[in-house]
């Protein structure tokens, strides 16, 4: 796992394309396949946008190298950055994490500076994946803010919409994003709690318990969106697949064969 730095004019390129430039490449280690890059605003920038605690809301999943020896990628890439790198790092995707800083996390080692590609010691890269799992582990609980849970959905959306379908090796199930990411995300969102009932398995169980269900699911696309995915206790994951409920976007509800329509009660990550 490495710490970029990426200037805020630049990061939205970077979150699209899934593309990061750089005029030194690490020796060692060397970039590996697979790795983990973080992008993260530089400090100026994150101070003018409000984002100290949140500098990272995305990483790049590294793929290969490519040169760029007369600017040409440079150049179409970030048309306004008014300079070119010697190196394209080509990414197989872009993923959210729960927003954060590395400075908020109690790490064992400094990773500020300017320096680009910081390689993150495996210790510290351990507590770094849990801003990428939106379920805490009961060894580790995460403090993160209601607020930027449901950011961190937004953003899953934004890399769906905006990722084209990319021609790549990377096959579907070798990708590190998937449903999961979203369905944890929503989860933790809402506290497990049935978005029609509210009913919450932790007071007297003891863990918390979900489903989500594709409320539309033959709507065409790849990927599902937060917009299209729904957590529900498994009682009404169940009864509406067997009972053939049709979710009714416009009210916010189901509504069963027999004429009862049950609504969202819990719908924040629904509307803008
Ligand atoms: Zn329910």
């Amino acid at each position: 796992m490495r710490r970029l730095n990426v200037r805020f004019a630049q990061i939205e390129e970077c979150i699209r394309t899934s593309l990061f430039a750089v005029d030194v490449l690490p020796r060692n280690p060397p970039f590996e396949p697979g790795e983990l890059l973080l992008l993260r605003l530089v400090k100026d920038d994150a101070v003018k946008h409000g984002k100290l605690d949140s500098r990272i809301e995305f990483a790049l999943v590294f793929d290969h190298v490519v040169e760029d020896p007369d600017g040409s990628v440079s150049r179409k890439s970030w048309p306004n950055a008014g300079k070119v790198w010697r190196y394209i790092l080509v990414c197989s995707e872009t993923v959210p994490t729960l927003p954060f800083s590395l400075e908020r996390l109690g790490l064992n080692r400094d990773y500020a500076g300017q320096g680009n590609a910081i390689y993150i010691q495996p210790d510290d890269e351990a507590v770094v994946r849990t801003m990428l799992q939106p379920v805490p582990t009961a060894s580790r609980p995460l403090q993160v803010a209601h607020a930027d849970v449901l950011r961190a959905i937004r953003n899953f959306d934004r890399i769906m919409r905006d990722a084209p379908i990319r021609e790549t090796t990377v096959r579907e199930h070798q990708r590190v994003l998937g449903d999961p990411f979203l369905s944890d995300a929503l989860k933790r969102y809402y506290s497990h709690r049935c978005q029609i009932c509210q009913h919450d398995f932790t007071p007297r169980y003891g863990v918390p318990f979900a489903d989500t269900r594709v409320a539309e699911p033959k709507e065409a696309r790849p990927r599902v969106l937060s917009t299209n995915l729904l957590v529900l206790c498994p009682n009404h994951n169940s009864i509406i697949g067997a009972a053939g409920a049709l979710f009714h976007r416009a009210a916010l509800e189901y509504r069963y064969p027999n004429g009862l329509a049950e609504r969202l009660t819990l719908t924040e990550h629904l509307v803008a």
